[in-house]
This record gives structure tokens, sequence and C-alpha cells, in this order.
């Protein structure tokens, strides 16, 4: 008897992105987020009689490096067709949108660290649209006040295969093409200024006669504006169909909308996915035929993606995959890196550093990197002032906080202050033999055996030179002397 093969999870994703730029898709209206309501509007953008469109061609430009940076080909002539349905936060009463030649076809993100394995997850297509306006319901006084500030914000639909198996990989897909969209500077991915949004289809599928699949009916799950809600929705899908097939109950293909606060989904009304987008041509735009030499030109932009420098990180500086993870996720600590390292810091030393003492400092005041006067040249002229032991980790510490303050030299703080650290034996060894005259019965009690009684030599020897001493030589002094001195005993 061969029992029936478990369900499994399968998952595809449509991804809205707003694109970086500064005014709107069809209009010169500003796109900027977050202006007072109704104040970014304008015949186009409103729809109002007369008005004509005409393309951004900045949008045009950031849709192709984000269908480069995801793998897609980008087509040699496409056009916007009218995607029309009727809402209030949509005053044309279409969407512009492309349907039949979208702006990309093809692609892949891959998934490094997921589950130990690596995960291909294809991309069907890339299109280009406009973004509808904001609707606010009031229950208090039953009103729904509209603003139309979103109406035409330029965005990339970007369409993957229905290639991921769980929840978690799901996210880990959203934060791999968050860092690429970054990366490629076709979008800064502000969640909280709804920057990415998220559809999610989702069913369970076992393998059937035959090479095919057998499951559940497709629940699609609308508008989820966050990498957690995403995760959360599809947990709650997985046992909702779990209980399904358990239940032996069917399910129907629908449109499902999120609660977050009750952690549940629940069937949009059936009104509301009757959809007959009627899609046509869009008549008062031209077709556009993408110039080769613009396309190679744009793609020539998109720098190195985040998967290809962790691993040049990992070979190439011998990271491990922590570090060049959690560089890289943050380009202008990575740059910052590079740089190091160029100006001679020792790879992993420089990676401690970032991502202690750098990162640390920019979480705590939410400054950007580009705010501090510091540079990769004083970090490794630091580092490798501690790697030679001329100073201690603490004063490098010390002095880098001040060159982050103040952007003073770090090098010329320890020059001058003469922090640096002694080092030289002769000079130590002086020190040592006056430390043991000095204090013979915690000499004695360490050739006794007292291992305790050599912390209090070497902190003598701190003392005698105000803690420049290098702690870790004057042990080894002290240990050595000690010994040579109980040989002859
Ligand atoms: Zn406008
Ligand atoms: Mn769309």
């Amino acid at each position: 008897m061969t029992g029936s093969p478990e369900y499994r999870p399968m998952i595809g994703l449509e991804i809205h992105v707003a694109l970086a730029t500064r005014s709107k898709m069809f209009c010169g209206c500003s796109a900027e987020f977050g202006a007072p309501p109704n104040t970014n509007v304008c015949p186009v953008c409103l729809g109002l009689p007369g008005s004509l469109p005409a393309i951004n061609a900045r949008a045009l430009e950031l849709g192709i490096m984000c269908a480069r940076a995801v793998g897609g080909q980008v087509q040699a002539r496409m056009h916007f067709e009218r995607k029309n349905y009727h809402y209030p936060d949509l005053p044309k009463g279409y969407q512009i949108s492309q349907y039949a030649v979208p702006l990309a076809i093809g692609g892949e993100v891959v998934l490094d660290d997921v589950e130990d394995a690596e995960r291909r997850v294809r991309i069907r297509r890339v299109h280009l649209e406009e973004d509808a306006g904001k609707s606010t319901h009031s229950a208090e006084t039953g009103h729904t006040l509209l603003d139309f500030n979103r109406c035409g914000v330029p965005l990339a639909e970007i369409v993957t295969e229905p290639d991921m198996r769980s929840p978690g990989e799901a996210r880990a897909f959203l934060e791999e093409l968050r860092a690429l969209l970054r990366v490629a500077g076709v979008s800064e991915v502000r969640m909280e200024a709804g920057e990415l949004r998220c559809d999610v289809n989702f069913n369970l599928v076992r393998s059937a006669a035959g090479d095919g699949l057998e499951g559940t009916e497709i629940s699609e799950v609308k508008n989820l504006n966050s990498f957690r809600s995403v995760q959360r929705a599809l947990e709650y899908e997985v046992s909702r169909h779990r209980e399904a097939i358990r239940g032996g109950e069917p399910l129907v293909h629908e449109t499902r909308h999120w609660d977050e606060e009750r952690g549940i989904t629940y069937a949009a009304r059936s009104k509301e996915e009757a959809h007959d987008y009627r899609y046509f041509p869009e008549p008062d735009l031209p077709p556009i035929s993408v110039d080769p030499d613009l396309a190679q030109y744009l793609a020539a932009q998109v720098p190195e993606l985040p998967r290809a420098r962790r691993r040049r990180f990992r070979n190439e500086f011998d990271l491990g995959s922590y570090d060049a993870r959690a560089l890289v996720s943050e380009a202008e600590l990575a740059d910052f890196f590079e740089e190091a390292v160029a100006e001679g810091a020792d790879p992993k030393d420089a990676a401690n550093w970032i991502l202690g003492e750098v990162r640390g400092h920019l979480n705590a005041t939410g400054d950007s990197l580009a705010d501090l006067p510091v540079t990769p040249r004083m970090l490794a002229a630091l580092l490798s002032l501690v790697a030679a032991g001329e100073i201690s980790g603490t004063m490098a510490k010390d002095v880098w906080s001040e060159a982050v303050e103040t952007g003073r030299d770090p090098v010329s703080s320890v020059e001058e202050s003469g922090l640096r650290q002694i080092s030289d034996e002769e000079t130590l060894d002086a020190l040592v033999e006056e430390v043991i005259e000095e204090n013979p019965d915690a000499a004695e009690e360490f050739t006794a055996g007292k291992e305790k009684a050599l912390g209090f030599l070497v902190g003598q020897v701190m003392k005698k030179t105000r803690g420049q001493a290098n702690p870790q030589l004057a042990n080894e002094r002290l240990r050595k002397a000690l010994r040579n001195g109980s040989d002859h005993r």
C-alpha cells in the first residue's frame, strides 16, 4: 500500500512597488508621500474630461531597471491598456496598466540560506501601472473620505510563478526582493509609506496520477502591506485549507481580505470579485518602443545584486554568511566595508567593527553613514594600530567615538594624546622588574601556584603606565620574569 502523498503549500505573489520618481506616471504632480490630502492633484490624475496623459520617462527607466534586477526580458515594444472598474478611489473609472504586452517577461529570484538549500522563485512578468487613491472610512460619521494624492503614482507590478512552498519562504522572497529593489535604486521600498504591497495566491497541492497536481481551490488574499502580515495570512490559510481537507468540505476559488487585529482572512463579498475589466489599449498614449541601447545602458546602471555580493564577500574576504548577509543588506555599510578593506583593513576586523560600532551608532541615532564625518581610511588606519598592538581595543573605541562626534582623525588623536600602547618588550620588562621588587608577596604567591596573584601584578604594571601598557604583553612578560625567578630559587 502506498499512502497518498502529503499536501504542501503552493504560493505565488503579486507585488506592487512604488517607483522612486519625483512626479507621477502620467502628469507632473508630485509623487511624494505624506502631503496634505488632495494637494498633489491635477485634471490628468483626477481624470477630468479633456485632460491627456503623458508618459513619465523616468518611471519607464526605473521599470526597466526593476525588470533587469529580477532577470526579466524587457520587451522591445509595449503599450498601456485601460483596466476598467468602478471604485470611489479611482476617479477616472479605469486604471492605466499593462496587460497583453507587459514591460518584461520571465526572470527569477534566487534565495539562499532558506532551509539550507537554494530556492528559485520564477518571475512571470513585470508591468507598469498607476496607483489609485486612498479611501478612509470613518466609523463615527459613516462617511468615506477620499485622498487622490496617490492617484497616478507610478508602480511596477511583479508577478511570480507559484514557486514558494511555505509562508516563511514567501517572506524570505519578499525580503530578498526588497534588497534587490533598493540596491537597483528602483524604489526605497519604505513599507510605512505603502511603497510595497502584496497580493497572495495560495492553495495546497499534492502529486496526482500522471505528472499532474491536485489540490484545493485557490485563495487570493489582497493588499497586504507588511511582510509579517503576508506570513501570518499565509499561515492562517495553510490551516484553513488543511481543515477543509480533513473535514471533506470543498473550498471555493475566492478573493479574501486579511484582518490584522483578529489574525484571520475572510471572504470578500462576491460582488467585489466579479471582475470583468474589459481591458483595451489606452487610446491616449502611443505604443512604446524601447531603444535597445537605452535598455542596455539602464541594465548597466543596476549594480551588483545582493546575492552576488554576499557570495563575493564570503569568497574574496572569507567572511561568514551571517556577516556577509548583514553587511550586504545595508548597501552603505557594505560600501564602507569594501573601501576600508581597500585602504588596508583586515576584512574580519573591519566587518566586526562596522557591524558593531558603526551599525550600533547608526541604529542608536537614526543617522545615515553619509551624515558621519568618519571615512573608511580612518577606520583602516585605526584597525591597523589595534592589530599591531599599538593601542588597545578599548582605546580604539574611545578615539573612534570622538571621531564620529567631531570628525577628528582617530590616529592623530592617538598620536597627540600619547595614548599609544606600550608594546615594547624592553620598556615593559623594566617595569615588570620594578613591580616584582615592590610586591614580593604577590610574586611569591604566584610562584607558589596562585594564578590570581598574577592579575594583581598586571594591574600594578597598568597603574604605573596609566593604562597604556599592552595588558596581554604585560601578562606574558610577568609570567616569563616570575618563571625565570623561580628557576633560580
Ligand atoms: Zn496630476
Ligand atoms: Mn495591479
